[in-house]
């Protein structure tokens, strides 16, 4: 008797998901190979040498209040390979003084809140803000020394040691397809889902026929954009409230009405007067950071969708009402605009970093809806629990993270895709499944 030959799976951009799902399908025998559209793999976990200053920055990710209890990280052993700090807060709210004990607790719980960019009383704000604050409580939110490329570097020596590939420079049109990727067993998209469903064209590979949840998808809805800013500095951020200085985050936006008001404004297109935001400073917990006597500080706005508005200033300018005297200590800023976002990263469509996965029920609708056919009663159940990973092709699947559980470096959303298309191709290998 001969075993099946290993499956030939292609994997489109290599961000956490994109690199997860890669580790996974090798780890379960397939040939993998993957395809990044930029010059370097990792997508938003990427870090970035300022030559002029020796200072390295985050581009995307930069604390990671996951990195710790993602089961895939510790799957793979990603505590044991790369080094993380944990600052003494977790996260800090920069406040007016005079907020009393309760309006701080509040307004605390919806700084972390709009890390969902939605108006911190929506429910999943709400259910980000209890993920992400009791992640805290319990592991704290960790900052990987050396910048959040080190996670990006060992995902990929560990893919490499299983035998996977990665192309960079290769972005994969949805509209031409590379022979790779029409002939290969599985193909897992870490991309945008409206792309992935553009490449998958609607179409059923072993019926032929327009599957019914493509045609019902109505266009896909993104959220504002991120405004970024990273500057090197010559002193850490004189920060009025000495808590402020010892979190791994602080949220600037005052209080829960200031911040709903303003997550509300950028909803609708309008830059709020203070935006919400987020800073970060890893060189003063991580000093390979930065040269002695230089800092670090990591930021970005919540802004409208596609703006333009010069992060550096409006971002010096909102850390300045806490922290007087900021300005004076900048050195140097590097920025990125939110429409320049998609740029950097095709997924940030108008500089939405959750790529849409916010946006009303998408998380959990950004897959194909649809039921394998054929399969009965155990097949459609199947297609619903497995709807939010499907595509409408054979072997097709969505795997960034646009699907459960969402944004975030954790790599789940990847290894939950993976496992799934190897249990379905194997199932279809069996010979129940060949029938
Ligand atoms: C400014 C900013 C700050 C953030 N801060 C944090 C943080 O502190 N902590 C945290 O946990 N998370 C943070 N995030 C979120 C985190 O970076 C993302 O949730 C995570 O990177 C998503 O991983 P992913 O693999 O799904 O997609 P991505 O990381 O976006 O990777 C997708 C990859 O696919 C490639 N790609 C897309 N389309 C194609 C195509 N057609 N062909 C080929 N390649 C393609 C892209 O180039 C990219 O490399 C931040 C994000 C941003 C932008």
């Amino acid at each position: 008797m001969t075993s099946a030959p290993p499956a030939r799976a292609v994997v489109v951009g290599s961000g956490p998901n994109g690199l997860a799902s890669a580790i996974t399908l090798a780890r379960g025998g397939a040939r993998v190979r993957v395809l990044e559209a930029t010059t370097t793999p990792g997508g938003g976990m990427r870090s970035f040498l300022n030559e002029r200053f020796g200072t390295v920055h985050d581009h995307c990710s930069a604390v990671h209040p996951l990195a710790r209890l993602s089961p895939f990280f510790r799957r793979i052993g990603l505590q044991r390979s790369v080094e993380f700090v944990t600052p003494p807060r977790p996260f800090a709210q920069a406040m007016e003084r005079g907020s009393g004990p309760l309006g701080r607790t509040v307004a605390t719980f919806a700084g972390i809140a709009t890390h969902a960019m939605l108006p911190p009383g929506a429910p999943l704000a709400l259910g980000t803000g209890l993920l992400l604050g009791g992640a805290g409580l319990v592991a704290g939110w960790p900052i990987p020394i050396g910048g959040t490329q080190r996670i990006t570097d060992f995902l990929v020596e560990h893919l490499e040691e299983l035998g996977g590939e990665i192309e960079c420079n290769r972005p994969v049109s949805p509209h031409d397809l590379p022979e790779e990727i029409e002939t290969a067993d599985l193909v897992l998209w870490d991309t945008d889902a409206e792309l992935a469903h553009s490449a998958a064209g609607g179409v059923d590979r072993r019926s032929g026929q327009i599957g019914e949840a493509v045609t019902r998808r109505g266009p896909r809805r993104y959220g504002p954009g991120a405004a970024k800013a990273d500057f090197v500095t010559n002193a850490p951020i004189p920060w009025s409230d000495a808590r402020l200085s010892e979190a791994a985050t602080v949220h600037v936006g005052g209080t829960w009405r200031q911040m709903a008001s303003a997550e509300r404004s950028v909803g609708h297109g309008v830059l709020a007067e203070h935006p919400v935001m987020l800073v970060s400073q890893p060189s003063v917990f991580d000093p390979t950071r930065a040269p002695r006597g230089l800092h670090t500080v990591w930021a970005y706005a919540h802004v409208p969708a596609d703006s333009s508005v010069d992060p550096a200033d409006l971002i010096t300018r909102e850390i300045e009402r806490y922290a007087p005297g900021f300005s004076k200590t900048v050195l140097d800023a590097r920025t990125s605009t939110a429409a320049s976002m998609a740029e950097y990263n095709m997924n940030y469509v108008g500089g939405d970093i959750a790529s849409g996965a916010t946006r009303g029920l998408q998380l959990v609708t950004s897959g194909h809806a649809g039921v394998r056919p054929g399969s009965g009663l155990r097949g459609r159940l199947e297609g619903v629990a497995t709807a939010p990973w499907t595509l409408p092709r054979r072997g097709w699947y969505l795997c960034s993270g646009t699907t459960p559980p969402g944004p975030g470096v954790h790599g789940m959303s990847g290894a939950i895709a993976a496992s799934l298309a190897l249990r379905q191709r194997r199932a279809e290998q069996s010979p129940r499944g060949r029938r």
